[in-house]
């Protein structure tokens, strides 16, 4: 087959697309418990605005955006958006909303685009859930976002760890960049050829190296140089996230890599995906909606690794089954037009049922029944049809009984609920 899909894009088929559906179902479901607003963004949006936003040093801008040139008059520089946050404020602003109504808490779900080294858990097409605030730059804000990441992993029962830092602010950074400047000048030798390009361009995204991580554990911490102010926030947000009953672990290490990111930042990691272990990330960015061309108003978010979750919870077993309720088998035409009432009947009742294909043989349509799962086979001849009954096979336990056709939900319901 020559026309084959691309490197690092996935076809997802029947478990592993209803384990991604199940996360940002269950995501949906918590962020309307917190009062969240959905925002649709483009998805393709022009490069510019990654470059003022994700930053001309990020990775994601230096080597991972999917950009061309439009073919319109202008000949536009356009990419496929390897984030959300920057379209998200983009649209705030463009809104108005950081003058008319600038407290906002919005919510958005999608494909994300970066060209990067496709392994697992990272793809070149990926889905995040994303939140972001604006106009709350107090610590509870803080809190109580990893407060709802907290109830995410726990209701999709995956394991997981969460660690925070805080990485100062406009006033404070600057002495901690110069402190890793001048470690990362005192370790030139050992470190990599991508952290000596760092040094100079973005000293913060030393501590994110993956080849250099153990060198790192020498380098200042971000904690140490904090300001008063900063300093408060943190402990306020520590003593908050006890109190919200959250576990959560100081890592003094910790950094997002970009400019706009102020004070808190962190990254949730479940068990059992390896290397790609980070399944959400986030942080406050106090600047950006300014940097952006908006009023000073306060940021913060996270997104969520729909992909990485998805796998954290198949590998905690928590994968859920599409099997049937019910699969229905009718014998002949009359049967069958007997089933098509049945079978909707039971859907309206809330059960999952599939008809099998009325062509074939009793012992084949019980095999294949067997073969999806079903808990159930609802069996229906011509006899039944006269007599206005069913038989119900329980194909776990190898019985079968009678029913009327008006308890049938009710017997099946039974069986599933063993
Ligand atoms: P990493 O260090 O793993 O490259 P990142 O810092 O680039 O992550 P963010 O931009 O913070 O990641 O994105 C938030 C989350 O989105 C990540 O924690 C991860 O779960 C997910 N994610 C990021 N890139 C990919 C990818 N290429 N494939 C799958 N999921 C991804
Ligand atoms: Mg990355």
């Amino acid at each position: 087959m020559e026309l084959t899909r691309l490197r690092g894009f996935r076809d997802l088929i029947g478990a592993d697309a209803r384990a991604m559906s199940l996360v940002e179902e269950r995501a949906r479901a918590l962020v309307e418990r917190y009062s969240m607003k959905e925002i649709r963004i483009p998805v393709l949006e022009r490069t510019q605005l990654y470059q003022r936003s994700t930053g001309e040093t990020s990775d994601i801008v230096e080597k991972q955006m999917y950009t061309f040139t439009d073919r319109d008059e202008g000949e536009t520089v356009v990419a496929l958006r390897p984030e959300g946050t920057p379209g998200v404020v983009r649209a705030y602003i463009e809104a108005g909303l950081d003058r008319t109504e600038p407290e906002q808490r919005l919510f958005y779900s999608g494909a994300m685009f970066r060209r990067e080294r496709p392994q697992k858990g990272r793809y070149r097409q990926f889905f995040q859930f994303g939140v972001e605030i604006f106009g709350r730059p107090d610590a509870a804000c803080d809190a109580e976002i990893l407060i709802m990441i907290d109830e995410l992993c726990r209701d999709l029962k995956v394991p997981f760890t969460v660690e925070i830092n805080s990485i100062g602010c406009q006033k404070c950074r600057p002495n901690f960049r110069g402190a890793l400047v001048q470690w990362g000048r005192a370790h030139w030798e050992e470190l990599c050829d991508d952290c000596h390009n760092r040094i100079d361009r973005n000293p913060l995204r030393l501590l994110d190296c993956k080849i250099d991580a153990k060198l790192t554990e020498s380098a200042p911490k971000s904690l140490d140089y904090l300001c008063d102010e900063c300093r408060t926030h943190f402990d306020t947000v520590k003593e908050l996230l006890s109190a919200g009953k959250v576990q959560f672990v100081v890592n003094p290490r910790m950094v997002r890599g970009l400019d706009y990111y102020t004070r808190t930042a962190f990254e949730v990691m479940a068990g059992g995906l390896g290397a790609q272990s980070t399944v959400v990330a986030g942080g406050r960015y106090d600047g950006l909606v300014e940097t952006m061309g908006g009023a000073a108003v306060a940021g913060i978010g996270f997104a969520i690794g729909v992909d990485r979750m998805a796998l954290a919870i198949q590998a905690a077993g928590m994968a859920p089954s599409a099997a049937p309720d019910a699969a229905i088998i009718a014998m002949g035409p009359a049967a069958t037009r007997h089933a098509i009432v049945v079978a909707r009947n039971l859907r309206e009742a809330n059960l999952n049922v599939e008809m099998l294909s009325p062509q074939r043989k009793m012992k084949t349509l019980l095999a294949r029944a067997a073969k999806i799962g079903a808990r159930v086979a609802v069996i229906i001849g011509d006899d039944e049809v006269a007599r206005g009954v069913v038989q119900i096979r329980d194909l776990k336990q190898s019985t079968q009984r009678e029913v009327a056709v008006a308890e049938a939900a009710r017997a099946i319901a039974d069986a599933r609920g063993e």
